[in-house]
């Protein structure tokens, strides 16, 4: 009943061509991390466009007419910024947007890039590892620029929005504990990780796990044939035990990995994208706490 008030109070607003404050704000975010923490902290006040889907790789997509359309209507883009999205540029302008962009990576303490990377990377991208919110700490930074640039938006919704934002911090603080909780048990010396792509420096750095990747920090680059020798070498010396898939990454070179050292593969983790809403990763602090739980069974110490 409640919404179907809002939207008549909406169309009444609409006849008489007034500002419609009823409306919520049309953000529209560049893939599902992002789309996730603009609907933790905008809730009803906010109708989010994400345009790289779940299980999507935002690395390398290619956007549509129909993503053109959608930042036309916008209100408010809200980017990762750092390399992450090659295509978004074009795509504003393409679609005539000339409203706000939220770069929610803003203020973070970049990583350096992998030279892989730099190689591969377009436009000059690779100068910084883009995948900045697998710290929650970073996380925090982004739901801080999220705030901002909904209140700019929306300054009338600022309470609603503040509320939401300090519950959503709880929640990330709260992870974040059973992130440091859940590997302290486990020796720092056995805390490596292989992945597919170079997703978990930040993870790595903040909670001290090594991560180690065929392939780098953007799914654009291939593998090459020595680096992969030198790989398969590096997990038998140091006897890591498990290799994780990511959701967005193909997983035939980790399982020929996985074949030629023995390490199993630990099960398939979210880096880039959130899984489906039915699925273990449906949102940032679902996916956090999967992968959490992945990692852990496999480099917890046999008890
Ligand atoms: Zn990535």
């Amino acid at each position: 009943m409640k919404r179907l008030f809002a939207v008549s109070v909406t169309a009444a607003l609409a006849l008489f061509a007034l500002p419609a404050l009823a409306e919520p704000v049309k953000v529209v975010a560049t893939f599902t991390i992002l789309g996730d923490m603009v609907r933790q902290i905008g809730g009803d006040e906010v109708a989010v466009t994400t345009l790289v889907g779940p299980d999507g790789d935002a690395h390398v997509y290619e956007p549509t007419p129909a993503d053109a359309r959608a930042l036309g209507a916008a209100n408010l883009v809200v980017v990762n910024g750092l390399g992450m999205e090659g295509w978004i540029d074009r795509l504003v302008k393409a679609s005539g947007y000339k409203g706000p962009v939220t770069v929610t990576s803003s203020g973070v303490k970049p990583i350096a890039g992998t030279e892989e990377h730099e190689e591969h990377g377009h436009d000059g991208h690779g100068a910084f590892d883009p995948h900045a919110w697998q710290s929650v700490a970073n996380a925090k930074i982004y739901a801080d620029n999220i705030l901002k640039g909904l209140v700019a938006a929306a300054p009338d919704k600022a309470a609603t929005l503040r509320a939401n934002h300090a519950a959503y911090e709880a929640k990330l603080d709260a992870v974040e504990a059973e992130i440091k909780a859940a590997l302290k048990p486990i020796p720092r010396k056995d805390r490596k990780i292989v992945t597919s792509h170079d997703a978990f420096g930040y993870y790595g750095k903040t909670y001290g796990v090594t991560f180690l990747a065929p392939v780098g920090m953007s799914t654009e680059a291939e593998a090459a044939a020595g680096d992969i020798a030198r790989m398969i070498r590096q997990i038998k010396k140091e006897k890591i035990k498990a290799v994780f898939v990511e959701t967005i990454a193909d997983p035939r070179l980790l399982e020929q990995i996985s074949r030629e050292t023995g390490a199993r593969i630990g099960g398939r983790v979210y880096s880039d994208a959130l899984s489906a809403a039915d699925g273990p990763a449906a949102t940032y602090i679902d996916m956090m706490r999967h992968n959490l739980q992945q990692f852990t069974r496999a480099l917890a110490p046999a008890s």
